[in-house]
């Protein structure tokens, strides 16, 4: 049996790539110091859910890096607890990645760019097109489009903001709960022998 600390496995296992702020904690703003974290209270009870069968990712944004009001530590002290906390309550994120940039200056890695996604395929042999992505923001539904995965668009954090920009189709909850359930009933983690079959044919997801 494959083991959920091996990166390498002879089936490639999906994952759940989650926003931070808004998603699984409140967003507060550019957060520089761990005591300002404060976690959903179904954050915990759902990533727990979801560890059972996917590999945890977060993917976060944190322009606020480029614009000097917070600093790259800041960020990662931040992570590392949010990280911990996680794995302590039984719900181990595999990587957090973090884009410091702001939008104008077009780096790779911002939301929707599907590079960190690209990353973890690489690093943590993720099945992109069987995983999830969960945030608040249409960038995080965007960010599942371009690699075929699905966009869960939460209405938590700055959800109730931007739900006008959504494409039509766009799976739509209240929040991470409602979110873990979305998953758990559309996919299993686990590769069959059926969609191994149906997906042997697609051709691979194009770099952007
Ligand atoms: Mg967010
Ligand atoms: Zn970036």
């Amino acid at each position: 049996m494959p083991t959920q600390a091996s990166n390498r496995q002879e089936h490639p296992r999906a994952a759940v790539f989650l926003d931070r702020d808004g998603t699984i904690i409140e967003d507060r703003g550019d957060l520089s110091d761990p005591a300002q974290v404060v976690f959903f209270k179904d954050t915990v009870p759902a990533l727990r859910r979801l560890a059972e069968k996917f590999a945890l990712f977060v993917v976060t944004n944190q322009s606020g890096v480029a614009k000097g009001t917070i600093t790259i530590e800041d960020v990662q002290r931040v992570n590392d607890y949010v990280e911990k906390y996680l794995a302590i309550n039984g719900a181990p994120i595999a990587a957090t990645y973090v884009c410091p940039h702001q939008r104008y200056s077009d780096c790779q890695c911002i939301k929707p760019n599907p590079y960190f996604l690209k990353k973890a395929e690489r690093e943590f042999g993720i099945d992109l097109r069987r995983s999830f992505v969960i945030g608040d923001h249409p960038h995080d539904v965007e960010l599942a489009t371009r690699v075929e995965a699905t966009g869960i668009y939460l209405l938590s954090g700055h959800g109730m903001k931007h739900r006008a920009d959504l494409p039509v189709q766009t799976i739509v909850v209240d929040g991470i709960r409602e979110a873990t359930e979305q998953v758990l009933t559309r996919g299993s983690g686990q590769q069959t022998e059926r969609q191994t079959a149906n997906w042997g044919a697609s051709p691979a997801t194009p770099e952007r």
